[in-house]
């Protein structure tokens, strides 16, 4: 599933590729996937709009389109969407859903096979308002988001450390993938409270997202799905995961084999000897 560093790699790619890019038609097949507006509304008021800027918020893609008030085309690629700017010639997938003809011969392409995405249109105020699009807390990578922010978090709360990251009101854009890679890297163990860090565990564990974040966008991001970047191409930092995806397989850092739990509905692997 895509998570910030992913859609941070897809938001950078499509800066410089889309921005200043008129819309001039849009092709919507699977309606369901637009929440807001109604679908009809949604392809009729694309088309004719510029793209201002592209950028994102959590695991949110948000491209401001011309006129009506810096209105928002939002894109959330759930478990396996994929969000490519290609050539209008070249080969069409299987499981597209929506494409956007650009006045540069380009297409903007969403595709998604098992359609857990959504695509929303209208001003961020509006989204909120409506409930499609959720209230989400600091960044991780904001200057803003000090290890005391995070100690303050965190403080008082009795679900478990990873339940918390992965709580998009918490912390935006964290996902399965790299809250494991930072509890690991922090030595925290994900089950424990996350009320029960000190200040300098929190401390740790700041460092850690900080840098599981930074080292993946810097590597393109994760393909452990269906995940690509705005161009089509895979990441590569799943060959530099530490513990997602190798539970039962030895812990990189002291053997032993790692574990695995069911934590908030997803898996969940840690060390037991290096994480406390
Ligand atoms: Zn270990």
């Amino acid at each position: 599933m895509p998570e910030l560093p992913e859609v941070e790699t897809v938001a950078a790619q499509l800066r410089s590729r889309v921005v200043g890019r008129t819309i001039l038609a849009c092709r919507l097949w699977t309606p369901g996937m637009v929440r807001h507006p109604s679908p009809d509304a949604f392809v009729l008021r694309l088309a004719g709009r510029r793209i201002e800027a592209v950028t994102r918020r959590g695991k949110y893609l948000l491209h401001r389109l011309s006129g009506c008030g810096g209105e928002l085309l939002v894109v959330h690629l759930g478990m396996t969407g994929t969000w490519t700017c290609v050539p209008a010639e070249a080969p069409e997938p299987g499981h597209l859903h929506l494409v956007l003809e650009l006045d540069d011969g380009c297409q903007l392409r969403y595709r998604d096979t098992r359609r857990f995405g959504r695509l929303l249109l209208g001003a961020e105020a509006d989204l909120l308002a409506a409930g499609v699009l959720p209230r989400l807390g600091p960044e991780p990578l904001d200057p803003a988001f000090t290890p005391e922010a995070l100690h303050r978090l965190l403080r008082g709360r009795r679900a478990p450390l990873k339940a918390l990251l992965l709580d998009q009101r918490v912390v935006a854009g964290l996902g399965n993938i790299y809250a494991d890679e930072a509890c690991f890297r922090a030595g925290l163990r994900p089950d424990r409270p996350g009320g029960s860090l000190s200040r300098r565990s929190a401390a740790r564990l700041h460092d850690a997202l900080r840098e599981v974040l930074l080292e993946a966008i810097a590597n393109g991001g994760s393909s452990v799905d269906d995940y690509r970047d705005a161009r089509g191409e895979p990441g590569r930092q799943q060959e530099r995961l530490l513990v997602y995806g190798r539970a039962g397989r030895p812990c990189l850092r002291c053997g032993r084999r790692l574990a695995v739990i069911r934590l908030a509905g997803r898996s969940t692997v840690f060390c037991r000897r290096c994480q406390r």
